[in-house]
């Protein structure tokens, strides 16, 4: 487990630069998110990490070689360790490099955020029990869990090539879809566009094909976290999704927050892992005393909705949800040992979902299929407007934050995505 601390953690630590000590910032110099950034006056792709309302170019500091964040993410734990250590030596308060750092800072105002790095392959698990148990309800009341679910990590693979960064606008899909009383479907806008409220796992160490990731060794294969929204459009995934599972109800957008969170950064948040008395303990191959003592990580989750009236009247938005990511019924590290079980090979770079995160509130739904009861009951916004799915102009916005006494807060940015209207010229 990752919960190795040291003095890049702690509360007192503050930076010379002064936005990173604002007692409000989710960026201070505990956090030190990586990302990849463009400046206006340059083409170029440029690793960088997040301080205050900056960003440190880690090239201009020696501490990367070139641009490829893959490369960089798929250094041993030591060594990403020590880039750590390095960046919170040379950003804090009396640091002799003051100098030569700040003049690596570029605004993060005065840039455009890329994907923070080139996604390989993308797996989505399902690991929210609450989310699992309440839409398997709307489709099988007395049976909303399937008898896997409590022994396998579910999951799918998806497409990697429509993942896009926060910040990103995407046309409402089009796609076949069939009311239950209809002869034949037909296509057309999708009418039930959701979102999905997620964690994205980045992985770090490939593994050789063929070769197990145990327990005891599965973060050293991750990265970081970021937010993830998984767009999904319900109507078209009631009538493709059986038997083979989602296809293209998933795969036309989903949005990314631009930082990685690394797996070090959130060392103070982690929290125990149980299951339920009377639930079954997992397999031993899914089992381990660092994931029971400590698999779990904390991280507060929000989904805001900013509707086109809102956003006229200069409105941020209102809040649609509250959950927690430690709330999940798998960790992390289950979700990779039993992604290499087989022998499967992950790579730098890959990502995995966590699953829609719903909390065990009928109000923590993590996407309005929940919240919404499958449409039938539209949520209420205080401006008197309903919604059971997503209209265009909405835009949909993640939030995360980690707290902890005795630590300083630590937070995700933002993941935000705007639908617009279905391109319906060209398909009739
Ligand atoms: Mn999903």
């Amino acid at each position: 487990m990752s919960t190795h601390l040291d003095d890049t953690h702690a509360a007192g630590l503050t930076s010379w630069l002064d936005s990173a000590n604002d007692p409000a910032t989710e960026l201070p110099i505990q956090n030190l998110p990586f990302g990849r950034f463009r400046r206006e006056d340059d083409n170029g792709l440029w690793i960088g990490v997040a301080i205050g309302d900056q960003i440190l170019d880690l090239r201009r500091v020696g501490l990367v070689q070139g641009a490829q964040m893959n490369q960089l993410m798929r250094l041993p734990r030591e060594a990403r360790v020590a880039i750590r250590q390095a960046i919170s030596h040379g950003l804090r308060a009396g640091s002799p490099e003051e100098a030569r750092f700040s003049a690596a800072l570029v605004a993060q105002s005065d840039v455009e955020m890329s994907l923070p790095c080139k996604i390989g392959d993308y797996t989505d698990f399902y690991t929210s029990i609450h989310y699992a148990t309440t839409v398997g309800k709307q489709f099988r009341p007395d049976y909303p869990l399937l008898p896997n679910y409590k022994w396998v990590p579910i999951g799918y693979h998806g497409r990697a090539s429509s993942i896009n960064v926060s910040g990103q606008s995407f046309a409402r899909p089009l796609g076949q879809t069939k009311a239950p009383e209809a002869d034949a479907p037909t296509l057309g806008p999708s009418r039930r566009l959701d979102y999905e409220l997620e964690v994205g796992i980045f992985i770090s160490r490939p593994n050789i094909i063929g070769e197990r990731i145990p327990m005891s060794a599965a973060e050293d294969h991750v990265f970081g976290v970021a937010l993830f929204n998984d767009w999904s459009a319900r109507d078209i995934q009631g009538w493709e999704y059986q038997p083979l599972g989602p296809f293209l109800s998933k795969n036309f957008a989903s949005t990314l927050s631009p930082w990685i969170v690394t797996i070090d950064a959130l060392a103070p948040f982690r929290k125990a892992f149980n299951r339920p008395a009377g639930d079954p303990q997992p397999l031993p191959y899914l089992d381990s005393p660092q994931n029971r003592e400590a698999g779990a990580i904390d991280i507060e989750l929000e989904v805001w909705l900013q509707t086109p009236a809102m956003q006229q009247a200069g409105s941020p938005g209102e809040r649609l949800t509250r959950s927690n990511y430690a709330d999940a019924y798998w960790t992390v590290a289950q979700m990779v040992a039993h992604h290499t079980v087989n022998g499967c090979n992950l790579r730098a770079g890959d990502l995995f979902g966590s699953g829609t995160l719903s909390g065990p509130a009928p109000d923590q739904g993590g996407s309005p299929l929940e919240l919404s009861h499958g449409g039938k009951q539209p949520i209420r916004l205080s401006n008197g407007v309903t919604r059971a799915f997503l209209e265009d102009g909405d835009t949909v916005i993640l939030r995360g934050y980690c707290q902890r006494d005795g630590f300083s807060g630590i937070g995700f940015a933002e993941c935000r995505g705007t639908v617009s209207p279905a391109q319906i010229e060209s398909y009739m």
